[in-house]
Parts: structure tokens; C-alpha cells; sequence
């Protein structure tokens, strides 16, 4: 690997930025390219990372290898950065009855090191309804993705490692040793461009994009705990305001916020939380997730120095972090990308879409 020159890597959001620090932090030479943040579901995103997922509190997949990884790299980037953007707080969710009281906290005895110490209860009878208990998470918080995304902007600016403009497919050339974008070479084209990768060499990843509104609330309490049971409240930077999320669709006709989707919002906020509390802001994203949900790493199956950064769906915070490692270890190391990010488990895909083209292009 020539390591004068740089890799072109395709988009600043959560991933970009992750797999550009990460190749900082062990010298790899870069130049990101990003036209901004309008359409970046990073930039919408409440920033939570929670060892536990969904109505169950299961034990999110890798969550040791994935908790470790973050826990290292978010503090290590807000040195290098010198802005402060990650914040591990508890997590609390009340139960909504005995039956789950019991299902969950025996689930969770099996995984201690992600339990954590319950808030006081007379911090809890203020804030929230939960005549049933909870559990509170510990390894978890929030990562201000505003903040992380802008000062990594800076940084790569005043690095010289950053293009602020629409990056064109139909710019790059390949040559023998890498490839050509604008007249400039690079040793490899890494797309972390979100859901716009489901366009371009990327096509046959079956990308299942999946919909986000969030809320920018105003509410009269300050717990020290992240409140969370179907809505989640992430405190905002000006005290008493919160980001509440989310809604999750995989069918939407368009990505603006709806009133729908507000509904929805404050009936479970009027669900968990007790005191007063109003809509400041109103925002959606898209989230570049995959059918399989997991993410979606590694070199294209023919096309040579073209990688992929991505599908890190829901979970971009704590997913970012271990995944830059693994493609950085892949590139540098040729350590093997493990089976179930690799996005060779889509080679049958991309086969079939290749045959089916040629046969199109045959028959006109
Ligand atoms: C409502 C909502 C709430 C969420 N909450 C959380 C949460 O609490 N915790 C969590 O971990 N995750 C959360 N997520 C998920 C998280 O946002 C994603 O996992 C993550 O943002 C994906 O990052 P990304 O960099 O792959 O994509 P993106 O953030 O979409 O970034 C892609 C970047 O590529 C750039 N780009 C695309 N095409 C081009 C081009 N042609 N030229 C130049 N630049 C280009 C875009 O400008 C953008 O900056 C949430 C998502 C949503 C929608």
C-alpha cells in the first residue's frame, strides 16, 4: 500500500468522519469530500448509543466489542478535536407492567456489566411515570452529533483534507495503481455517503432506508438521566431542552417532517414523562439502514480500489467507531472483515444485477 497517497472518502457524516479520524489516528492520508450537511440523517440524529434495543431491551448485537470500541475513540477524537461532544449518561426505562418488570430485569441479570445504578427515586417520581420500576442502563449516553460533525469540519479543513463540493461519479478514472478524481490520484474511493450509496457501484446492497422524526422539545425538569420507553429525551446544549425520537418508517413518500409523526411523538412523551413541556422544533432524517440491519463494509466484488462505509441504520454512534477500525485493518493489515458486515454477502446480488443488465443491454 502506497501511503503518500491518500483515499478519497466520500461523505462527512457519522461514518465519514469516524473512518477519517480513525485513518488520522493512525496516518493514513485522506481527503474527505462532502457538500454539506442539509441531507445528513447524522445531523438529525439524537446521538443516543444504548447498550439495550428495543421494546425487549435485548442486548444490542456486539455490544461488548462495539461499547469498547466507542468508549476509546469519542473521548480520543474530542481531545484531538478539542470540543466536548460525548457525555455517558444512564438510561432509564420504566416498565409498563409486573410481566415486563420481571421479563426484563431477568434478561438484563445475564448482561450486568450494561446495568447500572437506579436514579434516586425521588429524582424519578418527579420526572417520569413509573409505578412499575425500571431498569438503568450504565455504558450508555449521547454523543452531540452537531457538534462532533462541525468540529471534525474544521479540523479537516484546517488540515487541508477536506473538499466542500457535490462529488461526481462520472469525475473518477481508474488506473492501475488507484483511481482519479478531478485529475488527482487517490489509492481508493470509499462511499460513506449514507443512503446515497444506494446509487453508483453500491446499487446491489439492498439498502432499506427507513424514515426518522425527531422532536425539539422545552419541558420544566432536568433529570440526571436519560428518560427512555418508546421516546427517548437527549438533552440539548441550552438547559431544559431535549431532543425526543423517534419514529422508525421503511415506507415514507417523501423525508420532510409530518404531523403524523408528531402524534405519535407526544403521545408516548405524554406516556412517560410527568411536568409541563412544549414543541420547539420538528425534524426528519433518513436512516441509511439495510434489510439485514446490519452495516456494510468492505471492497465492491469486482471493481478494484472501491470500498464501502456503511448501512449503519439505526445505530450510527456506536456502530462507527469498531467498524472504521475493522476497514482500516482491512486495508492496511489485510485482516479479513468479518462475514457478517462484509459486503461480499451480497455478491449473489450484485451477480444477478450484473446479468440482468448485460441481458438488457443485449436485447435493445
Ligand atoms: C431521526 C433519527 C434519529 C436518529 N437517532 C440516532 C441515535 O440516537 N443514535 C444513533 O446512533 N443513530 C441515530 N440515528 C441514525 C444515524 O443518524 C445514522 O446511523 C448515521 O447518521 C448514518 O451516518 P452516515 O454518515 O452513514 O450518513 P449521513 O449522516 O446521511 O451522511 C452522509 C453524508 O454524505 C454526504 N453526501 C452524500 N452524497 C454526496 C455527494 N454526492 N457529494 C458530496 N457529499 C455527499 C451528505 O452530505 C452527508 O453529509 C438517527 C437517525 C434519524 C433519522
Amino acid at each position: 500500500m502506497e501511503s503518500q497517497i491518500p483515499f478519497l472518502i466520500v461523505g462527512q457524516g457519522i461514518a465519514g468522519t469516524t473512518l477519517a479520524l480513525t485513518f488520522w489516528r493512525n496516518n493514513i492520508p485522506f481527503v474527505v469530500i462532502d457538500r454539506g450537511f442539509e441531507k445528513s440523517a447524522s445531523l438529525v440524529a439524537a446521538g443516543l448509543y444504548n447498550p439495550f434495543t428495543g421494546p425487549e431491551m435485548k442486548l444490542t448485537w456486539n455490544a461488548k466489542a462495539l461499547f469498547e470500541s466507542l468508549s476509546d475513540f469519542y473521548p480520543w477524537a474530542e481531545e484531538l478535536l478539542n470540543a466536548k461532544f460525548f457525555f455517558p449518561k444512564t438510561i432509564y426505562r420504566p416498565f409498563l407492567s409486573v410481566w415486563e418488570q420481571n421479563e426484563i430485569l431477568a434478561k438484563a441479570s445475564e448482561n450486568p456489566a450494561f446495568v447500572g445504578e437506579e436514579p434516586p427515586l425521588s429524582a424519578l417520581s418527579e420526572t417520569v411515570n413509573n409505578p412499575f420500576g425500571g431498569l438503568s442502563t450504565s455504558q450508555s449516553g449521547f454523543v452531540r452529533t452537531p457538534v462532533y460533525l462541525e468540529a471534525a469540519r474544521q479540523f479537516f479543513k484546517k488540515s487541508d483534507c477536506l473538499l466542500e463540493e457535490e462529488f461526481l461519479q462520472n469525475e473518477v478514472e481508474f488506473n492501475s495503481t488507484g483511481i482519479t478524481y478531478k485529475g488527482k490520484n487517490y489509492q481508493g474511493l470509499i462511499y460513506a455517503n449514507g443512503v446515497a450509496a444506494s446509487e453508483g457501484p453500491f446499487e446491489f446492497v439492498p439498502f432499506r432506508p427507513n424514515k426518522g422524526e425527531v422532536l425539539n422539545i422545552s419541558w420544566d425538569k432536568s433529570p440526571s438521566f436519560i428518560p427512555n420507553r418508546k421516546v427517548y429525551l437527549v438533552p440539548l446544549p441550552e438547559p431544559n431542552t431535549y431532543k425526543v425520537g423517534a419514529t422508525y418508517s421503511n415506507s415514507f413518500e417523501h423525508t420532510q417532517p409530518t404531523e403524523l409523526g408528531k402524534a405519535e411523538l407526544t403521545d408516548h412523551l405524554n406516556n412517560l414523562i410527568v411536568g409541563n413541556w412544549e414543541v420547539t422544533n420538528h425534524l426528519a432524517g433518513v436512516r441509511p439502514a439495510l434489510a439485514d440491519r446490519k452495516p456494510v463494509i468492505g471492497m465492491h466484488p469486482e471493481q478494484p480500489f472501491t470500498f464501502i462505509f456503511g448501512g449503519l441504520g439505526a445505530k450510527g454512534i456506536s456502530l462507527a467507531p469498531w467498524c472504521a477500525v475493522k476497514l482500516f485493518n482491512n486495508l492496511v493489515n489485510n485482516e479479513i472483515l468479518p462475514t457478517e458486515i462484509h459486503v461480499l454477502r451480497f455478491k449473489k446480488r450484485y451477480q444477478l444485477l450484473k446479468a440482468s443488465t448485460k441481458s438488457k443491454v443485449l436485447a435493445t
